[in-house]
């Protein structure tokens, strides 16, 4: 039997996993979080994930929530499946089916099916994932059906009752920011601008007000257009 409110954050170290991180955090008694290897240019997202972690655990009652952290290595094989300009050095560019080339097919359904394998072992019944069908790049993995078929898929291929979360879904990159703001205040918007990676490119050398990045990549300009939309600057 799984506990009702214990939850499984899918975390990479990006903004988006972080500050779904925060809202489980706030929201149940206890919270896990697992993160994948998988090969992607920007893999310095994982070493972002034990600062993040540590800082979280500083605020509010979170240190007493915050439970075991699990890093699945799925470099091999992605690597044997094939390179995308997310997982080796290729221009990022339009794909003729009009997705861009960083899109990592079936990565998301292959996350999530992890994640629920350890959600299963682990008594967690929550599965919070960072999803979003608002601002972002089109990636059909990331729709919102697409994660209802998948609970469905799970909950009868496990024989299960796992509620998969994305508090993302139909917030653009502004209202993720506020929701930081609304969840842990100034502390966690610092937080999370300074130690959380987005940058496709895996560039951590150059700082902006919205955090590190090249400044440039379409993750950049999610990242830096949604922050300065939600400082009301443009
Ligand atoms: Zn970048």
């Amino acid at each position: 039997m799984s506990a009702p409110d214990h939850a499984l954050v899918l975390f990479s170290g990006g903004q988006d996993s972080a500050t779904c991180l925060a809202w489980a955090l706030a929201r149940y008694p206890h919270v896990e979080t697992v993160g994948f290897a998988y090969g992607q240019r920007h893999a310095v997202e994982l070493d972002c994930r034990a600062p993040l972690r540590d800082g979280m655990a500083r605020m509010a009652d979170w240190g007493k929530r915050l439970g075991d952290d699990h890093v699945i290595a799925l470099d091999a094989a992605m690597a044997a499946v094939g390179a995308t300009a997310l997982t080796a050095e290729q221009e990022i560019a339009l794909g003729a089916d009009g997705l861009p080339n960083t899109f990592v097919p079936g990565r998301n359904l292959l996350f999530l099916t992890l994640a629920a394998a350890i959600a299963y072992r682990r008594g967690l019944r929550r599965i919070v994932a960072g999803m979003c069908e608002t601002d972002y790049s089109g990636y059909p993995d990331c729709r919102d059906d697409t994660i209802k078929a998948m609970q469905v898929a799970l909950n009868l291929g496990l024989a299960h009752r796992f509620v998969i979360e994305t508090p993302l879904m139909w917030r653009d990159k502004a209202a993720t920011w506020a929701l930081a703001e609304a969840l842990g205040g100034g502390p966690l918007v610092a937080l999370i601008e300074e130690a959380s990676h987005s940058c496709y490119l895996g560039d951590r050398s150059r700082r902006h007000p919205w955090g590190h990045g090249c400044g440039t990549c379409p993750a950049c300009a999610l990242r830096r257009d949604g922050w300065q939309r939600w400082k009301g600057r443009p």
